[in-house]
């Protein structure tokens, strides 16, 4: 297994940070994760639109080029050997610095690119669907910290999702200050009522999705209309479907969110057709740009 690090791909046990880069010591950095399907990389442009916005906003100047990020990902998808599906983590950090947060005292970013399998839901959750619970530890608000910047700072999602694990369950739902639903710890959120497809608009506070995005249009091009509003969380158990969208979870069905069963407690008939839809988008050239 090689990582490229900085311009080099080195092998897998000598792919090391200093312990002075900022991205460990501060979490200060940004990062994406990007699927690879028939060996080709899942809504390129997207993602790298989104590293590049995540960077500006956090005065983070990342030392190469889209195009040469983009060739630095093919050529690890080559060397790993992933001509299937696999995964990439696109990372970049503020740099080796000194031990204060200044962030303009370390020179010069790093930049790594991990290309490796993905660890995925088992195939039966997609049908069941999962269980969520409401976390109580709100989503940081944008005038905290913006959280449509894929920072390398997750511990407002981890803390939300080890409430989720205290209880058994993989996800729970983050409400914004305002007590509305924003997202989930890793994915985006999703509501079907009236045969409409509901979800949060991007200024409740959240990663805004690729994913998220694919899903919104493949409902438009399905004639299944799509309307971002403020969901509250009664709002949401009210709802006939719920379904989760991300990069490693793509459409996965919400089944029940605290007790409340949502529909007949299976993925539902807008959930599982929106998947379709997203399977078969897969294979398309489109999917690629
Ligand atoms: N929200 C959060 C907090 C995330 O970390 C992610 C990505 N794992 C998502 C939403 C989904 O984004 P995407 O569809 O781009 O993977």
């Amino acid at each position: 297994m090689k990582i490229w690090m900085d311009g080099e791909l080195v092998a897998k046990e000598n792919a090391k940070i200093s312990v002075y880069d900022h991205g460990l010591l501060y979490g200060d950095g940004v990062f994406e994760g990007i699927r690879i399907y028939n060996g080709r990389i899942f809504q390129c442009s997207a993602h790298m639109d989104r590293l590049f916005n995540s960077a500006e906003k956090t005065r983070l100047e990342i030392p190469y080029s889209r195009g040469e990020l983009v060739d630095a990902m093919k050529l690890c998808i080559k060397e790993n050997g992933l001509t299937e599906g696999g995964y990439i983590r696109l990372v970049v950090t503020r740099g080796v610095g000194s031990l204060g947060l200044h962030p303009f005292h370390c020179p010069r970013p790093g930049v790594f690119i991990i290309a490796d399998q993905i660890q995925l839901y088992p195939p039966e959750l997609y049908e069941t669907g999962m269980a969520v619970i409401i976390a109580k530890r709100r989503r940081i608000s944008p005038s905290m910290l913006d959280p449509s910047v894929k920072s390398l700072n997750y511990l407002n999602n981890i803390m939300a999702k080890v409430e989720a694990i205290d209880v058994g369950l993989l996800e729970a739902v983050m409400l914004n200050a305002s007590g509305n639903v924003s997202e989930c710890t890793g994915d985006n959120l999703f509501m079907v009522k009236g045969g409409r497809l509901l979800t949060p608009p991007t200024s409740a506070g959240m990663l805004v999705g690729v994913t998220r995005n694919v899903t919104m249009m493949l409902a438009r091009r399905a004639g299944i209309e799509v309307i971002e509003k403020d969901i509250t969380p009664a709002e949401l158990k009210e709802a006939e479907e719920v379904f989760v969208t991300g990069t490693a979870a793509e459409i996965m069905a919400v089944t029940k969110v605290d007790e409340k069963v949502i529909g007949d407690g299976k993925a539902g008939a807008v959930t599982t057709r929106l998947l379709r839809a997203f399977r078969e988008f897969i294979e398309t050239d489109e999917a690629y740009e």
